[in-house]
């Protein structure tokens, strides 16, 4: 490449089932629109995890929560949902950087594998992994749920808003029980 030619700032995706989104994904949204001048949140409709809440649900909660951030940094994040394969989504939005968050061991071995997989399909398109922030390491969505379908107390987990959501969301899906 000219040495004088300005280099092209690459566009991230990270691509998540955010079942709801966490303060731990949004840690990860705000770090990551540090580094990316442009940063695409990719909702996965990902009906094989049966999630609690559907796509577009899962989209407007997360829209809900960058509104609420400054600019610049939320004019660098735009929410999207796709239902295809990981890798055709980012060629499709021009993006050549895959961010995800690692939580301690937990994740390791899965992304490790999911990012050396991807890799084989496009080696022009690099994995980056942000490590989780140490207290909000803990938290996962599925646990989440959990504790809320218990009537546990999620708001060290998760915004108000979606707080509301889940709460709604778990009342919901009791009374369909009863
Ligand atoms: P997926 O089904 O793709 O794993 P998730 O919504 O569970 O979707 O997670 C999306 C990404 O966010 C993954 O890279 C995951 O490791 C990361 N992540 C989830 N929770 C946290 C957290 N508490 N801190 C940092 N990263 C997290």
């Amino acid at each position: 490449m000219d040495a004088l030619s300005p280099k092209k700032q690459p566009i991230a995706l990270y691509p998540g089932t955010f079942d709801p989104v966490t303060l731990g994904h949004l840690d990860i949204i705000r770090r990551g629109a540090r580094i990316f001048d442009h940063l695409i949140i990719a909702v996965a409709e990902n009906p094989g995890k049966s999630p609690l809440f559907s796509s577009e649900e899962r989209a407007s909660m997360i829209r809900h929560e960058i509104s609420r951030l400054e600019n610049p940094t939320k004019s660098r994040i735009e929410v999207i949902i796709y239902n295809s394969l990981l890798m055709d989504c980012v060629e499709s939005q021009g993006a050549s950087v895959i961010l995800r968050g690692l939580r301690a061991v937990a994740d390791f071995e899965y992304e490790y594998q999911m990012a050396g997989m991807n890799q084989q399909i496009n080696n022009k398109i690099e994995t980056i992994f942000l490590m989780a922030d140490s207290v909000l390491q803990p938290v996962a969505s599925r646990l989440v749920k959990e504790i809320a379908f218990y009537n546990g107390n999620i708001t060290p987990f998760v915004p108000p808003h979606v707080a509301q959501k889940l709460q709604e969301a778990v009342t919901r899906k009791k009374s369909f029980q009863d």
